[in-house]
């Protein structure tokens, strides 16, 4: 092989792995680093170097995700309320998802498996639509999902593809923007970025019992709030015992709030931005001031880019309620829609992260990475440093970003 790939690097790959499908000589492996995330890896004796990898991956080909020519913004709801109980926010996935199935169409989304492992699945009935629902705060493996989109789109059918707006571009890439006669509806999410794996593995293995499965990481047991909401995490014992953290801080969602851990590449994301080439992006529609009978049972934040989008939108009238949504207002309490830049990534915790996990006792590490400690002990000046070293890195970002 004279030509190697030039791919992205660990700091830039966001691991939605798009190369490893177009690679038709399976020569990109998946490779989990010290760090706890997922990266690939070129077996150069299977590389015949056509250039292939490079070409989609849509870190290293510039691809330009930040396109619409307008975009509108909605607050929406599932009429049913058992599927918008059962989903993060108002359940706008369900609504969507279940009216391209009735279509005779295939749901991409993330599965998740016991205890704890996330991955892209196709879904064809309704009845395993379930499996998709809800927020699983971890990366979920796509490969595979971009190729079987392209076979069920070859054939003719409805294809709705949900996932981060990484792999919404990894998708669209791989797929040259082609839509197969509109037949494909793209679903991408505000996505606070990609924890570590070192979190949940760590989470399992502290457990003081044998953890079956985790079962949410966040339920609207308590209701949903538009401000001040507080994920809570429930997991099953191999005895069928369901435990709670509504109110307590654990390293799965605690260390998925503090963005301690994320990819390198959720530090620096490409794929924000109110105008995006998805069809939809969705997530929760924080700050919300009106509607406050329907707080409880939570409410979605649906942006449509498209005319697609807006037309789909339109057919879902009779699941799925909809009203136009303040952008300003949803943008200032949602700020991971538009920025990709996030300091966390020059904390120390992070650059140590997968150093301190080998070296730190689980209590330690747990304080560190979950603010597991009591508000009295000196462990308090860590927060303290955090604000001020947060402080200080804003000011010099801003002042970087002037020049
Ligand atoms: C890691 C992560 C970070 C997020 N950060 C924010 C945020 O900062 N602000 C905000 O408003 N919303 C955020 N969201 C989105 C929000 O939590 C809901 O997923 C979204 O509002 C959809 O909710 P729903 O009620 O429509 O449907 P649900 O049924 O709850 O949504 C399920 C959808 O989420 C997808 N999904 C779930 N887990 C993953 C995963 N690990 N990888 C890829 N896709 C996944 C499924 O494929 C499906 O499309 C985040 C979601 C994830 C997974």
């Amino acid at each position: 092989m004279s030509f190697v790939p030039r791919l992205a690097t660990d700091k830039q790959c966001t691991g939605c792995f798009a190369c490893i499908d177009v690679c038709n000589k399976n020569a990109i492996n998946i490779v989990e680093h010290y760090d706890g995330h997922r990266y690939v890896e070129i077996d150069k004796s299977k590389c015949v170097g056509c250039g292939m990898c490079e070409q989609i991956c849509p870190v290293v080909s510039n691809f330009e995700y930040q396109q619409s020519e307008y975009s509108d913004f909605y607050a929406a709801w599932a009429k049913n309320r058992t599927h918008r109980k059962t989903s993060a926010s108002g359940g706008a996935f369900y609504a969507m998802a279940s009216s391209v199935i009735e279509q005779g169409g295939v749901v991409f989304g993330a599965k998740i498996e016991e205890p704890c492992y996330v991955h892209h699945q196709a879904i064809e009935t309704k009845e395993e639509l379930s499996c998709l629902q809800g927020s699983k705060y971890t990366h979920s493996n796509a490969s595979g999902n971009y190729k079987l989109a392209l076979k069920y789109l070859k054939e003719g059918r409805m294809v709705l593809f949900s996932g981060t707006g990484c792999q919404i571009a990894g998708l669209l890439s791989f797929l040259k923007d082609r839509t197969y006669k509109g037949n494909l509806v793209t679903v991408d999410l505000i996505c606070g970025g990609i924890p570590s794996r070192i979190l949940i593995d760590k989470f399992i293995s502290q457990a003081p019992y044998k953890v079956k499965r985790v079962l949410s990481f966040r339920t609207k047991e308590i209701g949903w709030k538009p401000r001040g909401f507080r994920y809570n995490l429930k997991v099953e014992d191999e005895n069928g015992k369901i435990y709670d953290y509504a109110n307590k801080n654990n390293l799965i969602t605690t260390g998925f709030s503090l963005e301690l851990t994320n990819r390198y590449s959720c530090y620096d994301c490409p794929f924000v931005g109110k105008n995006r080439k998805s069809d939809f992006t969705i997530g929760d529609y924080w700050g919300c001031i009106k509607y406050d009978e329907e707080h409880f049972d939570g409410i979605s934040l649906i942006i449509a880019h498209t005319d697609k989008a807006r037309q789909f939108l339109s057919s879902l009238r009779d699941s799925l309620f909809y009203d136009k949504a303040d952008m300003n207002l949803a943008i200032s309490h949602n700020h991971r829609l538009v920025t990709g830049h996030s300091i966390q990534q020059y904390f120390l915790e992070r650059k140590l992260l997968a150093f301190l996990s080998s070296q730190l006792s689980d209590s330690t590490f747990s304080k560190i990475y979950a603010n597991t400690f009591s508000n009295k002990s000196p462990w308090i000046l860590l927060k303290v440093i955090r604000k001020v070293y947060g402080i200080v890195v804003n000011i010099i970002d801003r002042i970087g970003h002037k020049q």
